[in-house]
């Protein structure tokens, strides 16, 4: 037997924590216990994967797993823009907006193909994010479009969810009465640290400042009742670093440790578009030092079992995942919508997706064809497919920038207190000894 390629282990004073990639379980236990020899903890190793046959071929197994649970995946997702504009022009933000409203012919379209796929039968899953622009200058479609939907999962028996990715200027009470019938629980918001700081780089079109109305819209949310999740993002980029203590305990301050609000950190990337050229980024990746920081706080933070998980891959190489424009225009991803090799079919207003399979085959083919990425440890998470954009543009394999982190994130799932299989193996050693 000899131990997977998979397994990180991670050591403290008092306990070791092994987290297998593969299987996303994870074993914390005393460091008085020689695990690896210990004939109790045999059989729970093997089963789960930490140890493994010595002629085991694990990653021919891994990519055969992969590409089996594609093929029989059953969730149909679709990423909808019911607007291209915004209220916003955030300074490093790539979007042109040259297109406004979704054209009902568009809308039309989409509830066809809609209904004809759920009745298809291939799907038990059905999940929407709503994405823009700014999603919610287009609410009326996207209030159309919910109520179609939930109807026909209803009609189908298919389970929906939704999510939406905003700025949160325009979530009032109103809309967020609206956005509850729509069954939209799982909200993406970014502030970017405190008012001062936010107001520099988000900006509405004229210039002024956006952070007094987007607290106090999230005031409004944390004030209700209802049951959501609101992803915290905040882009770090040197501009704003110095301000980032400030700005967890401000968030800290307001929600309350109310876990419904969570953290989360993102790196400013050169995301393509003429505003690249004077966004300073960070040299160091900032987001598993700040995860760490306010996870020690206490403070709810986006899970670092988000980041590590079996199967983590971008949708853009989900071959059941298309983003659908105002125009109808279909893409795989939501970075690059100005990039002709991601504008990869048209909706007809009969409800077809013609789909161009050489361009789709680019989004879809590439991370399991890369033998490089067979041999990598992290490969049952990411299968060379966490960004076919970064792929495409450079060549190479687009490693997610926290691959050297593996120890610090699973230490920050301890710390998160993710519950390691520890109790039911301490109990069967202690009566073994
Ligand atoms: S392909 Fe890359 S840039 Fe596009 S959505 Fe996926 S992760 Fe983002
Ligand atoms: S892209 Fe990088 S991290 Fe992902 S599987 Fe390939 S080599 Fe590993």
């Amino acid at each position: 037997m000899k131990r997977s390629r998979y397994v990180v282990k991670v050591k403290s004073e008092e306990n070791h924590i092994l987290y297998n990639i593969r299987t996303g379980r994870g074993l914390k236990y005393s460091k008085s216990i020689k695990v690896w020899d210990h004939p109790s903890l045999q059989s729970y190793l093997v089963k789960n994967k930490f140890l493994i046959q010595d002629n085991e071929r694990e990653d021919e197994e891994v990519l055969e797993n992969y590409k089996m649970k594609r093929m029989q995946n059953r969730t149909l997702h679709l990423i909808i823009l019911p607007h291209e504009n915004c209220n916003f022009r955030c300074v490093y933000c790539y979007e042109k907006f040259e297109r406004n409203k979704m054209l009902p012919e568009v809308e039309q379209g989409l509830k066809k193909y809609i209904a004809q796929e759920l009745a298809s039968g291939r799907y038990k899953h059905f999940t929407v994010s709503w994405f823009g622009g700014e999603p919610l200058l287009g609410i009326d479609v996207m209030e159309r479009l919910s109520a179609f939907i939930i109807q026909q999962c209803e009609k189908y028996d298919v389970h929906y969810s939704a999510g939406i990715t905003t700025n949160g200027y325009l979530i009032t009470k109103k809309n967020l009465e609206k956005l509850d019938k729509m069954k939209v629980y799982n909200y993406q918001v970014t502030i970017d640290g405190v008012k001062e700081v936010h107001d520099q780089q988000r900006i509405q079109k004229d210039g002024s400042g956006t952070y007094d109305t987007i607290l106090k819209n999230l005031i409004t949310m944390k004030n209700s009742n209802k049951k959501f999740r609101v992803l915290l993002r905040m882009n770090v980029s040197p501009d704003n670093y110095q301000e980032v203590e400030a700005h967890i305990k401000k968030m800290e301050d307001t929600f309350e440790k109310d876990s419904r609000f969570e953290l989360y950190f993102h790196n400013i990337g050169h995301w393509g578009g003429e505003n690249d050229d004077h966004v300073e980024i960070c040299k160091e990746n900032m987001m598993v030092k700040l995860l760490q920081q306010s996870s020690q706080k206490k403070i709810p933070t986006m899970s670092a079992k988000a980041l590590i998980k079996p199967d983590n891959v971008c949708y853009a190489a989900d071959p059941k995942s298309f983003v659908i424009g105002t125009d109808g225009t279909v893409y795989k991803c939501t970075v690059a919508l100005y990039d002709e090799r991601n504008q990869v079919g048209q909706l007809t207003e009969a409800g077809n997706i013609n789909l161009d399979q050489s361009k789709f085959a680019l989004w879809v083919d590439q991370g399991i064809a890369d033998k490089r990425c067979g041999s990598c440890y992290l490969a049952p998470s990411c299968h060379g497919d966490s960004c076919p954009l970064i792929r495409m543009q450079t060549g190479s394999q687009p490693c997610p920038d926290f691959k050297n982190d593996m120890s610090k994130l699973v230490e920050i799932l301890d710390i998160q207190g993710h519950r390691f299989d520890e109790v039911k193996l301490k109990q069967e050693v202690t009566s073994d000894a």
